[in-house]
C-alpha cells in the first residue's frame, strides 16, 4: 500500500480551499483544513471528509500572523509527521474602492494576509520539504488571480497587486528550490462562485461580471480545485514556476 500524502490547505473552511480539501481527501491525501474564524465550517468539512472515509483535521490560524503559522505547521507535524504538499489558498478582498480612497490599514491587511501569509507558509513548507534541509521534496500551489494581470481598476487594485506579488513569488521560489525536490506553481482563477464577493460588499458581483467572461459564466470552485489537484499530482511532474489561468478565457 502506498503511503498517504499529507497536505495543508490554508483557508480551507469555505470556497475554493474547501473544494481542494474535498478532492484531495478523496484522492487519498491526509488534509489539514486551516481556517481563521469559521470553526463551524471547518469542523463540518472535516466531518464530511471523515464520513466519506478520508482523513482530515481542522486547525485554526491567521496566515498573516507568524506565531499562528508556526503553530499551524506544528499541528501538521504532530498529526502527519511530515508535509508533502501546501496549497496557499487563504485570501481576502476588500470593499470596491479607488486607490485614492484606500487607507493604509487596508493596504497593510491586504498584503499581510494575501502576500506575507503565503510567504510565511511557503517558508515553513520549504523548511520541511527541501532536500537541502533533509526533507524528501514536495509541492506548493499558490492561489493567485487573473486580477494580477487585469489590475482591477476602480474595484480593488490593492488586491490585484497582492496577486501580482504571488505570481512573482511563485516564479522565483520555483526556481530557487527546483533542485531541492520541490515544485511551486500558481493557479489564477477568474470569477468563481464563492462567498468572497459578498465579503467585499459585492454579493451581486458574479452577475455583474459574467458578461465579461468569454465563456459567459462564472467558474465553480470544483473547476479551480481540479487544476490544483493536477498541479499537486505526479501528473505535473515537469511543471514548476507555471501560472495556470483557469478563468473561462478572460
Ligand atoms: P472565500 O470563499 O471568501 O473563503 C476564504 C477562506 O480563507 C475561508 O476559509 C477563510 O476562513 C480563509 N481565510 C481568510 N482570511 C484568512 C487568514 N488570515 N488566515 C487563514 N485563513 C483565512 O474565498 P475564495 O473565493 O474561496 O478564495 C480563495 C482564494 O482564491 C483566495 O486567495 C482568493 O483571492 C482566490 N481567488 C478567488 C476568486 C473568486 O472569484 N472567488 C477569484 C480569483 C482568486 P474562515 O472561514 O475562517 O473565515
Amino acid at each position: 500500500m502506498t503511503e498517504r500524502r499529507s497536505l495543508l490547505v490554508t483557508g480551507a473552511s469555505r470556497g475554493i480551499g474547501a473544494e481542494v480539501a474535498r478532492l484531495a481527501a478523496a484522492a487519498g491525501y491526509g488534509v489539514a483544513v486551516n481556517y481563521v474564524s469559521n470553526a463551524d465550517a471547518a469542523n463540518a468539512l472535516v466531518a464530511e471528509i471523515s464520513g466519506n472515509g478520508g482523513e482530515a483535521f481542522a486547525v485554526r490560524g491567521d496566515v498573516g500572523e507568524e506565531a499562528d503559522v508556526l503553530s499551524v505547521f506544528r499541528a501538521v507535524d504532530e498529526r502527519f509527521g511530515k508535509l508533502d504538499a501546501l496549497v496557499n489558498n487563504a485570501g481576502v478582498v476588500d470593499a470596491k474602492s479607488r486607490v485614492d480612497e484606500m487607507s493604509a490599514a487596508r493596504f497593510t491587511r491586504m498584503m499581510r494576509v494575501n502576500v506575507i501569509g503565503s510567504m510565511l507558509c511557503a517558508r515553513e513548507a520549504v523548511r520541511r520539504m527541501s532536500t537541502r534541509h533533509g526533507g524528501r521534496g514536495g509541492v506548493i500551489v499558490n492561489i493567485s488571480s487573473v486580477a494580477a494581470t487585469l489590475g482591477s481598476p476602480g474595484e480593488y487594485v490593492d488586491y490585484a497587486a497582492s496577486k501580482g506579488a504571488i505570481d512573482s513569488f511563485t516564479v522565483g521560489l520555483a526556481r530557487e528550490v527546483a533542485e531541492e525536490g520541490i515544485r511551486v506553481n500558481a493557479v489564477r482563477p477568474g470569477i468563481v462562485d464563492t462567498e468572497i464577493h459578498a465579503s467585499g460588499g459585492q454579493p451581486d458581483r458574479i452577475a455583474a461580471m459574467r458578461g465579461f467572461v468569454p465563456m459567459k459564466r462564472e467558474g465553480k470552485a470544483r473547476e479551480i480545485a481540479n487544476a490544483v489537484l493536477w498541479l499537486l499530482s505526479d501528473e505535473s511532474s515537469y511543471t514548476t514556476g507555471s501560472l495556470l489561468t483557469v478563468s473561462g478565457g478572460r
